[in-house]
C-alpha cells in the first residue's frame, strides 16, 4: 500500500501520493485497474489488489466505478481466495466498449471489431491486388466489409479505429508517406478511413493509424511472446520486412514514427533493386519475394497461397524448397544480428512469414546470426516466433485503438 509519503507510480501504473491531486489520482488508478483487467482478463479482486498495490477498499470503488461505466463485470467469489469471504472475480467486458481494428498488409487486408479484454468479436477479410488498387477503392472495399460488423454493435459503442499499415507512417495523423509493397505515396489514411466510415458510425469517432510493424511488437509486448519484456523486437517478414521495437518497456518510434524501416537498411551493395529505389536493401534478400524465387515459385504470387504451397514442398523435401529456407534464413539471421547489436533486446520475436516458416528457416537463421553477432548482446538474447499467429498487428491496431480510453476511462459513455 502507498496511501503515504511521496507520489509513487507502482509498474501497474497505480499513483497514490498526497502531491497527486485527487482527481488526476483516481484516473490514474481507474486505468491501472482497468488495463490490468483488459490485458490479464478475470482477475480476482484480491489479485487486482496485490498487483496494482492499493488497498481492498481502494480496488473494491475502482471497480464500481468501472462496473457503473459498463467497462467490466464483476462474478460471484474463487474457491481460492483463501478462508474469509470469497473475493469476486472482475471480467472485461467486451460489448461494453468495442473499437474497430484493421490491417492493411501487402496482398490482405482485414477488419475486426475487438472488445475490451482484446476478444475479436467478428472479423472479416478484403483480398486486394499490391500496387495496383488506389488508395481510395482499397479504403472504400476496407469500409464495405466492416458495414456489417459495426452494424452488429450496440449503438454508439465504437469507441474508435485504430488501423495498421505497411509503409512510412506518421502518427500525428495517420499520413503514410510512403509504402512501397503498396504502390502508395502521400496517401492521407486517417482522413480517408474517417470518410469512408462515417455513413456507418452512429457519431465520429477518433481514427488512429500507424506502422503495421511498430503495432506487432506492442500486440507482442501486451499479449504475446514478448509479455512481460521490456526490450524487444518483432520482425515480420511478408513481402517487405517491418521491424518494431520496444524498449524499455516503451515503443521506440522516433521523432515522428518513422523508425523500424529496417527492411530498407543495406545488407548486399550488390543485391538486387528494391520497390524503395535502393539496391540490396534488407527485404530484397530475405522478404517473401526472395524465398519464392529461391524456391522456384512465382515471387509476385499472393502469399496466401504461394506460402502454403513453399511449406508443403519444403516438407516433402523438395531440395529447391529446402534451399531457399536456408538462403532467406541466413540474410533474416544477418539482419537480426544487424539489430540486435544495435538495440541489445532481450527477446526478438518473429512474426508473419518467419513464423509460418520457423522450423525451416530457424537452424540458418540462427547460423547467420551467430556471424554477426556480438558476444555480450547474443548471450542475452532468445529468438522466437510469435505466439499470437498472423494476427499479431490486427491485435496491436486495436490496442492502439484502445489506447485512449485505456489512459482514462472515465472518458467512456460519453
Ligand atoms: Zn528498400
Amino acid at each position: 500500500m502507498r496511501e503515504h509519503g511521496s507520489d509513487t507510480t507502482s509498474p501497474s501504473g497505480a499513483v497514490s501520493g498526497r502531491g497527486a491531486r485527487a482527481s488526476g489520482l483516481r484516473r490514474a488508478n481507474l486505468a491501472a485497474v482497468l488495463r490490468h483487467v483488459h490485458l490479464h482478463g478475470g482477475t480476482s479482486r484480491s489479485d487486482l489488489t496485490s498487483a496494482i498495490g492499493l488497498n481492498r477498499s481502494t480496488i473494491g470503488a475502482l471497480v464500481g466505478e468501472l462496473v457503473d461505466l459498463g467497462l467490466v463485470d464483476e462474478v460471484g467469489g474463487t474457491a481460492s481466495s483463501g478462508p474469509g469471504r470469497p473475493s469476486p472475480v472482475v471480467h472485461p467486458r467486451p460489448r461494453g466498449a468495442q473499437v474497430l481494428a484493421i490491417e492493411l498488409a501487402a496482398d490482405a487486408a482485414s477488419v475486426a471489431t475487438v472488445g475490451i479484454g482484446g476478444a475479436i468479436l467478428e472479423r472479416a477479410t478484403v483480398p486486394h491486388d499490391p500496387g495496383k488498387d488506389a488508395p481510395g477503392d482499397l479504403v472504400a472495399d476496407l469500409a464495405e466489409a466492416a458495414r456489417p460488423l459495426l452494424t452488429a454493435l450496440p449503438a454508439g459503442k465504437l469507441l474508435s479505429v485504430g488501423a495498421a499499415v505497411v509503409g512510412v507512417t506518421r502518427r500525428s495523423d495517420g499520413f503514410v508517406h510512403l509504402a512501397p509493397n503498396l504502390g502508395w505515396r502521400d496517401v492521407p489514411l486517417a482522413d480517408l478511413l474517417r470518410t469512408a466510415l462515417a455513413p456507418h458510425l452512429a457519431r465520429p469517432v477518433p481514427v488512429h493509424v500507424a506502422n503495421e510493424a511498430d503495432l506487432g511488437a506492442l500486440a507482442e509486448h501486451s499479449r504475446g511472446a514478448g509479455r512481460g519484456v521490456d526490450h524487444l523486437v518483432f520482425v515480420s517478414g511478408e513481402i517487405g520486412i517491418g521491424v518494431g521495437a520496444i524498449s524499455d518497456g516503451r515503443p521506440l518510434l522516433g521523432a515522428a514514427g518513422y523508425a523500424g524501416e529496417a527492411g530498407h537498411t543495406l545488407i548486399d551493395p550488390n543485391g538486387l533493386r528494391c520497390g524503395c529505389g535502393a539496391r540490396g536493401c534488407w527485404e530484397t534478400a530475405a522478404g517473401q519475394t526472395a524465398l519464392l524465387r529461391e524456391a522456384g515459385l512465382d515471387p509476385h504470387a499472393s502469399g496466401e497461397v504461394a506460402i502454403p504451397e513453399f511449406l508443403a514442398r519444403a516438407r516433402a523435401g523438395d531440395p529447391s524448397a529446402l534451399a531457399a529456407a536456408a538462403t532467406v534464413g541466413r540474410w533474416l539471421g544477418i539482419g537480426v544480428g544487424n539489430l540486435v547489436n544495435l538495440l541489445n533486446p532481450s527477446l526478438v520475436v518473429l512474426g508473419g512469414l518467419y513464423r509460418q516458416t520457423f522450423s525451416l528457416i530457424e537452424d540458418a537463421m540462427r547460423e547467420g546470426l551467430a556471424t554477426r553477432v556480438l558476444d555480450p548482446p547474443g548471450e542475452l538474447l532468445r529468438v522466437v516466433p510469435s505466439t499470437l499467429g498472423g494476427s499479431a498487428p490486427l491485435v496491436g491496431a486495436a490496442e492502439l485503438a484502445f489506447g485512449d480510453l485505456l489512459s482514462d476511462p472515465g472518458l467512456h459513455g460519453g
